[in-house]
């Protein structure tokens, strides 16, 4: 029986020193990116040689909103450098099997994006309409794909996130707010429709799925089983959960480490 493990990884899988939690001792940890040479993403060493002994019962995808460059970082993650044959990055945007993007998908999903006119272009002007204060450092694109802010936590008022998110909604764009990242997110990218391809391709019988955001709900939502970390701002937003997805007991990194025990119960039972 073919188990898929589609996992989200920051805040999921992997964590920042800001968003880790203080329930971790330094010997605990594992660096699994670096970025600019300092250490940036850590796992527990526990969740590390969980994760990797998945491998013997389940297969791992990630699912992640890091471009490709983002994701390669994340090297900590597999086990001699072993790259997994499919990963899901930009948000399901781009599928990479044996580390290559399938051309196809990709050219599907900007097809659906220009028919919707939910490209970059267009939301740009309305971005700029919306967000001038001061509490938007930086505005950055996804490689064409998408587009988030760099907020000032301290500033950013977030009692009008639920308006924003609806100007937003009605056209064609998802918000969600990670860390000092405020994402905008076309409805046709979504993590959920590229798991589906990888279900498909690899002929898997059971899919369980872990993740954190609002940007991960669709993944849980059309998977067999979910965990939702407690810490995330899915649980934050109340948003309605079916009762096939788990919000996990911990928070912060052991969070991740309690969705590895869990995926590691599940695919020994399904076996
Ligand atoms: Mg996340």
């Amino acid at each position: 029986m073919t188990i898929l493990f589609a996992s989200d990884l920051d805040q999921t899988l992997i964590y920042s020193h800001r968003s880790m939690g203080p329930d971790v001792t330094p010997e605990e940890l594992q660096v699994v990116e670096h970025l600019e040479g300092k250490p940036q993403s850590f796992m527990t060493r526990r969740g590390q040689k969980a994760l990797w002994e998945l491998e013997k019962s389940a297969v791992f995808v990630p699912v992640t909103t890091r471009t490709q460059e983002q994701y390669e970082r994340v090297t900590g993650i597999y086990r001699d450098g072993q790259l997994p044959r499919f990963a899901v990055i930009s948000n399901g945007a781009v599928i990479l099997e044996n580390g290559q993007p399938v051309r196809d998908w990709s050219d599907n999903i900007r097809k659906q994006c220009i028919d919707k006119k939910t490209v970059i272009e267009e939301l740009m002007p309305e971005i700029k309409r919306h967000f001038s204060e001061e509490w938007v450092l930086r505005i950055r694109q996804a490689d064409d794909w998408f587009v988030y802010l760099i907020v000032d936590r301290e500033g950013f008022p977030v009692e009008n996130l639920e308006y924003y998110t609806k100007v937003f909604r009605e056209i064609g764009w998802g918000m969600s707010l990670q860390g000092r990242k405020l994402y905008f997110m076309p409805e046709s990218i979504t993590k959920a429709a590229a798991m589906e391809y990888v279900r498909d391709r690899m002929e898997a019988e059971l899919v369980v799925a872990a993740g954190d955001s609002l940007l991960d709900l669709d993944l849980l939502e059309s998977a067999d089983l979910g965990f939702l970390a407690a810490h995330g701002e899915a649980v934050r937003s109340r948003s309605a959960i079916s009762s096939h997805i788990q919000v996990t007991e911990q928070t912060g990194i052991k969070a991740g480490e309690e969705i590895l025990a869990g995926v590691a119960d599940i695919s020994l039972q399904s076996k």
